[in-house]
């Protein structure tokens, strides 16, 4: 069903769904919220100064309202909660203005200040509230509000059937309710356990499915020939020797894992992990250069154009002659075309860029090998978009986010994989520390000092993808506040997911060319940038990041032999983030991570990004995915999974390249 069918949505409505990713009905139905907010009244009697709350109450007076500019204005009133009276402020709501009388009820959520008895309110509702109200919050844009999205998706619920791709005896043996009835509690949840059994039957079905594929392409691998090649290892020695430093051990032991994997005849298909700055990129060239000596063309792909160009140019510097090619999205037409031909006709030995190189419409002249960088951000597949081409190339995967092997045993059941632990001779760790709130304007004199270094700093702010307006309004405030302690000294930049990839690419190229010193950011600083003059990050409401996140980001600095510095700065949890000023061994750190995190609260908490589940965490529903790998293995076995009936799973398994 399309979108125009829906009632009261209109084509600008439309285009704002088509830019989160919704293209019709279905898309809409399966655009799950991200978490909920819990609503129910606060017990006034255990309340303390600086808690949430959440208070129903008589309004005492007229609101007064006052504008600071066009965006901006503060609207004040007082509240009887029938224990105290409480002056209530609301910003950016003056449209309320009129429907806020004396002697109306309303239910007031923000921010309790006792001292003041004041309560800064993020969200007024009308009436009071009877039992616990729980509101989905969906991802949204700046032209959607989460709220809009909410209402969009009613209209939608009871239009379509999505389809269920649990097999019968699965959902039997769960005990799961239909999917349907899943889809519709997940976006209108009434209750605690019927919101959980909705989102278990939800998560399952994503595992599951993810399970199936990993199942299926670890059978099909088997059956695959790849291509054998013919290079003495003493070739390999002999570049290694020459590079300008020297491997760590696990560096030449990743090289020779790869070094094996083409000269033997089986496909490769391998996982490289490492800390961001543990030095992949060079094992990833080296295995370029192995290829390109057995007379295959190689392509190199990166999650971003900064990425790519920033690799180019180091291949280029490093094999001057080699003939590599760099193709990006950004490319003019012209240029496009060229590169498109010199890969064609086998000029090209060695392609490097982003999604770019597995477009339709580049032709390969003889591909051996590609290999993708960070490749969680692609997705954790794509060979079936080479495969489509009647390519069968080795194929080597990037990964900056070590996972316990346990974990990568499940996860990345069909790969093999190659662990670099220790990072390059002269790397300092970074120095860390976590601060609270109040010692802020310690951190302020620590990030004076790189300044008089003149050296750069990151600061990541409050993440802004999290709901809409107050979190952006922290960013702006936390840029003002920079400017105000810094802005005479050195320049400040800001960048946040809301920008486009070209804004926050022109920012990004600001910072690493020391234009900008300090660079605010939510946590889209991409991933793999390597800005060696950034020796300090900042990050703000760290608590609300995984220790694996954390350590990623921590892994911008540090990046050559200058002291840097990680402060985190949090009031919460201050325990677990300990942890990371006590190791910078990322493999030991998500293991913390995976033992903290498995198993907990099922709300108010953040799904990983790591493998793009609309709704499963790997970490929280571990026990989950380990089910749906046994069940997944099973049914691939089964003659039920060859049936007609189930002919649409099948299809769904094998034709999927993105396992994502
Ligand atoms: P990763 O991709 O794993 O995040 P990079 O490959 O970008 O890390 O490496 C980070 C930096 O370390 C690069 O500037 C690289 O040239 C350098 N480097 C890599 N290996 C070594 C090594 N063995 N000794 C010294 N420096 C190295
Ligand atoms: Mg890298």
């Amino acid at each position: 069903m399309q979108l125009e069918e829906l009632k009261g949505i209109g084509k600008t409505t439309i285009k704002y769904l088509n830019e989160l990713g919704i293209y019709d009905v279905l898309d809409l139905i399966s655009y799950y919220p991200f978490r909920y907010e819990i609503i129910e009244n606060t017990d006034l009697h255990t309340l303390k100064d600086g808690d949430k709350i959440v208070v129903g109450g008589i309004v005492e007076n007229v609101p007064t309202v006052v504008h600071f500019n066009r965006k901006l204005n503060k609207m004040n009133f007082h509240l009887n909660t029938g224990e105290f009276i409480a002056n209530v402020t609301i910003f950016n709501r003056a449209f309320l203005k009129t429907k806020i009388n004396i002697g109306n009820a309303v239910t007031i959520i923000g921010k309790y200040d006792k001292k003041h008895s004041t309560i800064t309110a993020s969200d007024i509702k009308f009436g009071l509230i009877e039992k616990t109200l729980i509101e989905p919050i969906y991802h949204s844009s700046f032209k959607l509000n989460s709220s809009k999205i909410s209402k969009i998706i009613k209209l939608a619920i009871n239009k379509v059937k999505p389809l269920d791709y649990l097999p019968d005896h699965l959902i039997s043996k769960y005990h799961f309710i239909d999917k349907s009835s899943a889809v519709k509690i997940v976006h209108t949840p009434q209750d605690k356990p019927s919101l959980k059994k909705a989102l278990t039957r939800l998560k399952y079905e994503e595992l599951f499915m993810y399970m199936m594929k990993i199942s299926y392409l670890k059978k099909s691998k088997k059956q695959c020939d790849g291509i054998s090649r013919n290079v003495s290892y003493n070739e390999i020695i002999k570049i290694v020797e020459s590079l300008p430093f020297k491997l760590t051990d696990d560096q030449l032991k990743s090289v020779k894992n790869i070094y094996d994997d083409l000269v033997s005849s089986n496909r490769m298909n391998r996982l490289l992990q490492g800390d961001v700055g543990s030095g992949k990129t060079i094992v990833a060239f080296i295995a370029l250069y192995i290829n390109y000596l057995s007379g295959y063309q190689g392509a190199l792909m990166a999650p971003t154009e900064i990425l790519a160009s920033q690799h180019f140019a180091n291949f280029q510097k490093l094999f001057p002659n080699i003939k590599v090619i760099l193709l990006t999205g950004k490319l003019k037409t012209k240029e496009k075309k060229e590169a498109k031909e010199l890969i064609k006709n086998g000029k090209a030995n060695i392609i490097i860029g982003t999604h770019a190189l597995i477009s339709e419409d580049v032709t390969y002249n003889n591909l051996g090998l590609v290999i993708t960088d960070e490749q969680h951000r692609f997705g954790v597949a794509q060979r079936g978009n080479l495969k489509n081409k009647g390519l069968t190339p080795d194929i080597l995967y990037m990964s900056a986010t070590p996972i316990p092997r346990t974990y990568a045993l499940t996860l990345y059941g069909d790969m093999d994989i190659s662990s670099i632990r220790t990072m390059p001779n002269g790397r300092k760790p970074v120095k860390t520390y976590v601060k609270s709130n109040k010692e802020i304007k310690d951190v302020l004199y620590m990030m004076l000092d790189q300044i008089k270094m003149h050296h750069q700093i990151y600061v990541i702010a409050p993440l802004i993808e999290e709901s809409d307006k107050i979190d952006l309004e922290d960013v702006y405030k936390l840029e003002e506040k920079m400017k105000r302690a810094f802005g005479k000294i050195c320049n400040v930049g800001m960048m946040h997911g809301k920008m486009t990839n070209t804004e926050k690419e022109e920012i990004m190229n600001e910072f690493k060319q020391n234009k900008i010193q300090i660079l605010i950011s939510t946590t889209v600083i991409e991933v793999g940038v390597d800005v060696a003059n950034a020796t300090m990050i900042v990050i703000f409401d760290s608590y609300r990041f995984g220790l694996s996140a954390l350590h990623q980001l921590r892994g911008r600095v540090g990046r050559n032999d200058i002291d840097s510095y990680c402060i985190l700065i949090s009031d919460k949890e201050t325990k677990r983030l300990e942890i990371l000023t006590k190791t910078n061994d990322g493999f030991k750190i998500s293991e913390e991570d995976f033992k903290l995190r498995g198993g907990g609260d099922l709300f108010g908490l953040r799904q990983s990004g790591d493998m793009n589940f609309k709704l499963a965490d790997i970490k929280q529903d571990y026990d989950m995915l380990l089910k749906a790998k046994e069940d997944s293995e099973l049914f691939l076995k089964s003659p039920e999974f060859q049936s007609t009936k189930y002919k649409y799973i099948k299809e769904k398994v094998i034709s999927s390249g993105h396992l994502d």
